[in-house]
């Protein structure tokens, strides 16, 4: 690094790279033909909440990565805790009557952290291997209990919890339930807690309780003698940042309870920090029997997954299932665990739950609720560190009374467009703009982000009315 904090210089061929890249990598979720004609922007460095590209051009990383930087980049002492631990033992299996060190201070300190039903975890290397864990336990759960006609796990439509065949059929992507005949067996998908898209004529809390009975009338449709579990993002996240109202989660909760049904946390966005919590659940009012986690458990240093498995299920798996005929070569990988470690240390050591809490989460609220007064703004909501606004061709004075643009005319990818060519990095979801950056955003780096924001609002406006969509 320079004195002033900009990356050495460094200079990349772009064009090269883009023309390598778009001969032969496929990326995730990507229209090929359509990037190979851009150009994909080449990221070279990050600092911080800052990343670089390979033209030279800073930017402010609303989105920590991909939800997952949450202790920022180039954190030596992660680099260094994975370097230690490559040179001692890059890799052993958990198979076969062996572990390893990092892997058991690991979940030892995962549950330390989570909520005091915990008491095991099993690990994965992503979130989608950490949820098609989950389908599997929850089945053999019910196996072991002699109810195995119990198969069947609710979830809900526009959820995400990841891309494999398990993952994806858990997730509510209609577009990806499209390609390759999914879901699979046994997954039935409910309507999602959204207030602003179906709330209309309700309170925010009369709504919350109308979403959680869609999932009673679906178990009741079901017989509850067929339902195996329920899964939820705490609040989701690639759906939108779309939050529930209070009292959804509860309800939610009341009616597994009654019926007996496990109840399944997805935190792999809300885990570690993101809503000011270390999970998501204990904002939300849940008591989940099952954790998934992924992404902020390592900030995305190294990839990580895993289940959080409470005290019923362990029970029945430790006591009476024998063999549980499941894993990974890298389930317990210990330069994983070393990176997760240390990274944990770092929330801790720095206090940055709490401070996403009683600092920069409420700072973040206060600059969405600025934003929310730009013309091209309808509406804007936060919970922690995770934001979003509406882009509408009309405001109201309530979500519902606002007019949105027509779909096909992409205005959120509109605005994504001028967000990345002025330094600031936000998804659009539709025409929702959404952040969820790094825990160590300080309240100055939120000001500057929420500066950089306005002024692409500003760009689209004037994008869009000169289009005359407005
Ligand atoms: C990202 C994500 C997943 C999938 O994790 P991968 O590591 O990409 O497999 C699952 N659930 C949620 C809520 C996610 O955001």
């Amino acid at each position: 690094m320079t004195a002033a904090g900009v990356p050495d210089v460094q200079t990349f061929d772009t064009r090269a790279i883009q023309e390598l890249d778009a001969a032969h990598f496929l990326h995730p979720f990507t229209d090929h033909a359509a990037l190979r004609d851009k150009g994909a922007r080449v990221i070279v460095r990050g600092q911080g909440v800052y990343l670089w590209d390979s033209e030279g051009r800073q930017l402010i990383d609303g989105m920590s990565g991909l939800w997952c930087v949450n202790v920022g980049y180039g954190r030596t002492s992660i680099s260094q805790a994975v370097y230690r631990q490559m040179e001692t033992l890059p890799f052993y299996n958990s198979f076969f009557n062996t572990t390893n060190v990092p892997a058991v201070h690991l979940a030892a300190e995962l549950v330390a952290l989570a909520p005091p039903q915990f008491s095991h975890v099993f690990l994965t290397g992503s979130g989608s291997e950490a949820n098609d864990t989950i389908v599997r336990m929850v089945r053999r759960y019910w196996d072991i209990l002699g109810q195995p006609e119990r198969q069947v796990i609710i979830s809900r439509q526009n959820a995400y919890h990841g891309s494999t065949m398990a993952g994806a059929s858990l997730g509510g992507m209609a577009g990806m339930h499209a390609q390759g005949g999914l879901p699979i067996p046994g997954i039935r998908h409910i309507g999602q807690p959204h207030y602003a898209e179906q709330g209309q004529g309700m309170s925010e809390n009369a709504f919350g309780l109308v979403a959680a009975a869609w999932l009673e009338e679906e178990i009741l449709a079901l017989g509850a003698d067929k339902v195996a579990a329920f899964i939820g993002e705490p609040v989701q996240g690639a759906g939108g940042v779309i939050i529930p109202p209070a009292t959804y989660w509860p309800e939610v909760q009341r009616i597994c309870d009654k019926y007996g049904i496990l109840l399944v946390a997805d935190e792999v966005i809300c885990g570690f920090g993101r809503l000011g919590t270390w999970f998501g659940s204990e904002l939300m009012g849940m008591r989940p029997d099952l954790i998934s986690f992924a992404k902020g458990v390592t900030s995305g240093y190294v990839p990580l997954g895993g289940v959080l498995v409470g005290k019923r299920v362990a029970h029945a798996l430790v006591e009476q299932g024998g063999d549980f005929h499941h894993g990974f070569t890298y389930s317990g990988h210990p330069v994983a665990c070393a990176a997760a470690l240390e990274n944990l240390r770092i929330l801790r050591a720095e206090r940055l739950v709490e401070k996403v809490a009683l600092e920069t989460g409420p700072h973040l609220k206060a600059a969405f609720n600025q934003l929310a007064t730009h013309p091209l703004v309808g509406h804007a909501e936060s919970c922690g560190m995770m934001a979003g606004l509406n882009l509408v061709r009309v405001k109201g004075a309530t979500a519902h009374a606002c007019v949105p643009f027509a779909r096909a005319l992409h205005v959120g990818m509109l605005c994504r467009g001028h967000m990345f060519d002025n330094g600031v990095i936000m998804r659009a979801v539709g025409d929702r703009m959404i952040v969820a950056p790094p825990l160590v955003m300080t309240r100055a780096e939120i000001d500057d982000m929420a500066a950089r924001i306005w002024d692409c609002l500003d760009l689209t406006l004037a994008d869009v009315k000169a289009r005359g969509w407005m």
